[in-house]
């Protein structure tokens, strides 16, 4: 059994030495690997951190989804091997959900693995992507549909991170968050985006994650608003951010909760006023039936029947023994997305 993963709290990471020390206790060479973007921002002043105490090697890719393939994944795993990182080596993911979704699927296949850690540095990867030991890469028939379990031993959390993020990606993570909100926490949903708001957010994902790793049950209500998010972004060509999608994916699928006798209507009511006032819109980013075409086409659909999770009342989803979720029919999907897109 591999150890519980730890998330560290530590602001000033890039002036502080006092994170390096529970890394001493992990490997004594790390191989530091991030974007370009991120590497600009941070990289010299972490590398330089890293090397008061270890060998460091840098790789830096080029940022942005096109690079979580099979193909960056081997370029990666050639460097590690000239550089001769070992087995007494770890990899550390410093970047966004992709960095860490890549280098964690990294990490689990080099030499059979080795100690994977992580450092988020965008809102949505230290609230979300940075946990739960999905990792993987992307290929022409989907989404990180090559992949593994493969949690963080450790992760270190720093907000100061954040404070280079553009709007549009604080508002990719603040969908996530407002969904740990709807699923479960509803005191999150009044909450400013600070340390102690990523920290809940954390611990919900961590509870939920340990009891359920390989999402056969609990770990589904996850993915509430993602069935529809998915399919929307994918309809879009992924012009469409994973934020916004998940955003109007939970309104849709409060629709359908309330629909189907679990949401009472002023609840949806206040779902959707939130997520309003997030920022967010409530219109298709494609036409209805091509948004239905991609949703029996999600990974997740089972035998080609899109499956929802379902809300009894904000901060409660429904167990439908156990599975959290439910198949729906075509016409009420359909029904959801042309009522979202009159609102
Ligand atoms: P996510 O899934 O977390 O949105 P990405 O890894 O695609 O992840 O990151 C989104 C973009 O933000 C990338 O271009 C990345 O280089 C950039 N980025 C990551 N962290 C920061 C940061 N702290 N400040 C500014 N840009 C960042
Ligand atoms: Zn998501």
């Amino acid at each position: 059994m591999r150890e519980r993963s730890k998330i560290i709290f530590h602001r000033g990471m890039q002036r502080s030495s006092e994170w390096l020390e529970p890394l001493k206790k992990i490997a004594d060479q790390y191989a530091l690997i991030t974007d370009q973007t991120v590497y600009a921002l941070f990289g010299p002043a972490m590398k330089k951190k890293l090397e008061e105490c270890f060998k460091v090697f840098v790789i830096s890719i080029a940022p942005g989804e096109e690079s979580k393939t099979r193909e960056q994944k081997a370029t990666i795993e050639d460097q590690l091997f000239k550089f001769g990182l070992g087995r007494d080596g770890a990899i550390i993911a410093m970047g966004g959900g992709v960095i860490c979704d890549l280098v964690g699927f990294v990490a689990a296949t080099y030499c059979r693995g080795v100690p994977f850690l992580s450092i988020p540095t965008t809102l949505l990867a230290q609230v979300d992507a940075c946990i739960g030991g999905k990792v993987g890469v992307n290929t022409e028939q989907g989404k990180n549909l090559i992949g593994a379990f493969y949690p963080a031993q450790l992760t270190l959390i720093d907000v100061d991170f954040l404070s280079t993020l553009p709007r549009s990606e604080l508002l990719n993570g603040r969908a996530e968050i407002l969904k740990y909100g709807v699923i479960d926490s509803p005191a999150l949903l009044q909450m400013e985006v600070n340390e102690s708001l990523i920290k809940s957010c954390c611990e919900i994902k961590l509870r939920i994650v340990e009891e359920d790793p390989h999402e056969r049950g609990v770990r589904r209500i996850l993915n509430f608003g993602h069935t529809i998010g998915h399919a929307c972004e994918a309809a879009s060509g992924y012009f469409f951010s994973h934020g916004a999608a998940v955003a109007l994916g939970m309104v849709g699928e409060a629709y359908l909760s309330h629909q189907l006798g679990f949401l009472k209507k002023e609840e949806l009511g206040i779902i959707k006023e939130i997520i309003r006032d997030a920022g967010f819109s409530l219109a298709l980013p494609a036409p209805a039936d091509q948004i239905m075409k991609f949703m029996q086409r999600d990974k997740k659909a089972q035998k080609q029947q899109p499956h929802f999770v379902l809300l009894e009342r904000i901060g409660k989803a429904h167990a439908f023994e156990g599975s959290y979720c439910t198949p729906i029919s075509s016409h009420l999907i359909k029904e959801a997305l042309l009522w979202l897109d009159s609102q």
